[in-house]
Formats: structure tokens, sequence, C-alpha cells
């Protein structure tokens, strides 16, 4: 108890007390229980006490969080050098984006610390790569480094009718999750919104059938990424009249857009002036595959506007980031190099059954080839991994102990089987 004023507790109070009500909430003791009476007839409820609570420990939270935030905004290097460990190559997406974030958090900074009339503008940021690549990544490696909240949602559920897809607060509402429902870290968070590239698509073509409610959708989500205070419903779903809304304001959310852009690259060579003989047909994949990334790397705003994204989206996404598609090579360095690569988890995997498992140069070679040809960047490299060892995964807990297990690039084309080395060793790797 409390040496101050004297607090008791109505339970323990005379009877004349029980029809008292909670002076916060108002409820009465009948509805919440017990209540505890301050001086002067004040009173408050188990359940009032606990949300001051939680405001206190989110205050609390929020100021040591800011004090850490404030004074330590990583430099785009180390930025950069940590992306380093979890995404391979897109070394032209990780600077741009390293410098955004930087810039970013430092102007909230500014914005916590001073209060001359320099306003900084926020920039949120959009990438464009194929399926695959390490958008998703990108953003979310970012926010744990940071040790921001991150959520990811899909423009596409936003748009395709109005009334039946999300309301654009819910996407703010999976960052308050993130956030644990602590307000001012959602505030600070990053959101990452996929298929940016087919909203356009609906309101350039303006069509006497046009959705409104569509459209009302549209306005939002542009209002979030410049910055406002969104109505929130609490329970997600629609905005219902009667339900309480929680505000959110998105001015310092950072807002990282994605989409594959399918066909940009047409664009961006028909304004090189590039007429694109045999573009796509050449007979050398090779050639084409360099050309694209050469066109790719290229993309200006005018031509993300010239696809067809409205000009009120491109302009609220200043950062043009665009990502490549992922050779052969960099899906081998995918599967072997990162903390949490591929081949790192199955070799886990296989320790967990007290063997060892080893892949060899070609079959590591091989089953870049083959999810290569899915057109699914890294996608596809955990199936044809995983349907090259279907067969042990099934039989691997009752094996003898201690086996040690070479996966060679004939085993993933499926000409042979994986058995453990020594009495079963029958394969032909080298
Ligand atoms: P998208 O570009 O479609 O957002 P993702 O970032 O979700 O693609 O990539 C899917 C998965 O593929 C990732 O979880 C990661 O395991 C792997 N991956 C994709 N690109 C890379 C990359 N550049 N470096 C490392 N892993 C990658």
């Amino acid at each position: 108890m409390p040496s101050g004023p004297d607090f008791t507790s109505t339970n323990r109070a005379t009877g004349g007390k029980k029809n008292a009500n909670c002076s916060f909430c108002r409820k009465s003791y009948r509805e919440v229980g017990p209540l505890v009476e301050g001086p002067e007839d004040v009173y408050i409820c188990g359940e009032c006490i606990e949300l001051c609570q939680s405001i206190l420990d989110q205050e609390h939270r929020r100021r040591g969080e800011s004090a850490r935030l404030f004074t330590n905004v990583p430099t785009p290097r180390e930025i950069v050098a940590h992306l380093e460990n979890y995404v391979i190559g897109q070394e032209h997406a990780k600077k741009t984006l390293a410098v955004a974030v930087h810039n970013h958090y430092k102007r909230l900074m500014h914005c916590e610390e001073s209060d001359d009339d320099v306003e900084l503008e926020k920039s949120n940021i959009m990438m464009i790569g194929p399926t695959g690549c390490g958008k998703t990544l990108l953003a979310r490696t970012l926010a744990r480094y940071l040790q921001v909240p991150f959520a990811i949602g899909d423009a596409t559920t936003l748009t395709e009718a109005g009334y039946v897809g999300e309301d654009v607060e819910n996407l703010l509402l999976k960052l308050l999750h993130a956030a644990d429902f602590d307000i001012e870290a959602a505030q600070r968070g990053i959101l990452f919104i996929d298929e940016i590239d087919k909203i356009g698509k609906t309101t350039s073509n303006v069509s006497i059938t046009r959705d409104v409610s569509g459209e009302g959708v549209q306005q939002a989500l542009l209002k979030m990424l410049e910055g406002t205070v969104a109505n929130v419903p609490p329970q997600g779903g629609r905005k219902h009249p009667e339900q309480q809304y929680i505000q959110i304001d998105t001015t310092n959310i950072l807002f990282i857009c994605g989409g594959t852009f399918v066909g940009l690259d047409d664009i961006v060579a028909k304004r090189k002036g590039r007429r694109m003989i045999g573009f796509g047909q050449t007979e050398d994949p090779e050639q084409t595959e360099k050309d694209r990334r050469e066109l790719l790397a290229d993309v200006t705003v005018d031509d993300v506007l010239e696809f067809g994204l409205i000009p009120e989206l491109v302009g609220r996404l200043p950062v043009l980031s665009s990502l490549l598609p992922l050779g052969e090579e960099d899906l081998v360095r995918i599967m072997t190099e990162p903390k949490n690569s591929l081949v790192r988890q199955y070799q886990k995997f296989f320790s967990m059954e007290d063997a060892e498992l080893e892949f060899t140069p070609e079959a590591l070679g091989e089953i870049a080839r083959i999810a290569k040809t899915k057109d699914t960047g890294a996608r596809g490299l955990r199936s044809v991994i995983e349907e090259a060892m279907f067969e042990i995964l099934f039989d691997l807990p009752e094996q003898e102990e201690g086996g040690h297990y070479r996966l060679t690039d004939a085993m993933v084309r499926g000409e042979e089987r994986l058995f453990p080395e020594g009495p079963h060793d029958d394969s032909a790797a080298a």
C-alpha cells in the first residue's frame, strides 16, 4: 500500500459504498467487482488499474527505446554490412535502402530533438524486382536490425474491389500487432506493401463503371503513405460505426512498397531507343538475361509512370530501388552463404539424426539450374532440394547413426538415390 493517501478497497468498506462507481470508466461496483477507494469519493476498478499500468509501461518503454534508437542510428555502411550477412547480391539496392533508412531514422531524431523550421520530408521507398529476388527479405532484415516493428501487406487485397477487399487501416493493425499494441513503437515501424504495381492498372483506366469505394481505398492509401492520423479498428475487418478506434499517426512509419513490374524492361528499352531486336527471343538466353539486367538497373520514375502507376503514388515513393533477377551463381551462394542458408538448415536436420550431409558443388549447381527454370527466383530452391531429399528424409530417422550422406547432381536430377556412404555407396560422384 502506498504511504500517501489512504486507499481502501470497497469490498472491505461498509455497505453504503456498494453503489459506488469507478471514477474512470463509470462502471458500477456490481459490474466490475471491487473498487479501490481514494480520497474524496474517488474510486478505480481493476480494469482501469490494468489499463493505467499498460499506459505507464508503454510510456516507460517508449522513453527507453527512443533513447536507444535516437542515440544510435547506424550509418549506411553499417546497415549494408549487416545486410550482407543475409542478402546475396543486390548491391545497389542494399546501398539505396541503407541511405534511405538511415535518413529516415535520422529525420525522426531531428524532429524529436529540435523545433527549427526546416522540416525534413519523409521518403518512402519503392522496390522493383522479380519474384523471389529478395525484396521482402531486405525489408524484413532491415526492420530486425533496427529493432522496429515490421509488417507485410498486399496492395491487391486493398484494391480488387473496394467493398470486398480490406481497409487500408488493416495494414496498420498488422503493424500494431507486430508492435505488441505499443502504438508509439508501431508509429516508427516499417510497413512493407507488396504488389504495388497492381494498383495502377485499376485507376489509370477511367471508366464509368469505376468502383467508387475502390477509389476511396486508394485515396486512403495515398494519405497513409504521406502521413495521416488513421483510425484503426482494433478487431480488424471493416470499419464499424460503433467500434472504438485506435488512432495511429503514420507520419513516421516507413513504407516500403514492392512490385515485380512485369514488362518494365521493355519500357526502359523503348525510352533508351533500343529497338528490342530479338529481345526475349535471342538464341542466347545469357545475353537476354544480361540485357534485362542492364535495363532494370536503369529504371527511372518516368518508366514507372509509363508503366501505369498513378503519379500521386509515385510521388509518395520517391526512393526507387531496383533489384536484379538472380543468376545461377547467386542462387548457389544463397543456398550456402547466409547465416540461415538452406544447406545449413538441411545439415542441421541431419545432425539432429546423428548423420552428416554434404552437397557436392555439382549438386548445388544443378539445384540452381533447375530452380532458375522455374522463374520464381530463390523461392524455387527449397522445393528442388526437398524433392531430391524426399526419400531419404522419409528413411532417415530409422537409419543407423553416424551415416554420411553426399548429395550429387545425378541425385538432384532423380537419376540416383541418396544412400549413406559406406556399405551402400553406389554413387558415381567425384
Ligand atoms: P520477393 O522479392 O518476392 O519479396 P523474398 O524476399 O520473399 O522475395 O524471397 C523469398 C526467399 O528467397 C527469401 O526468404 C530468401 O530465403 C530467399 N532469397 C531471395 N532473394 C535472396 C537474396 N538476394 N539473398 C538471399 N536469399 C534470398
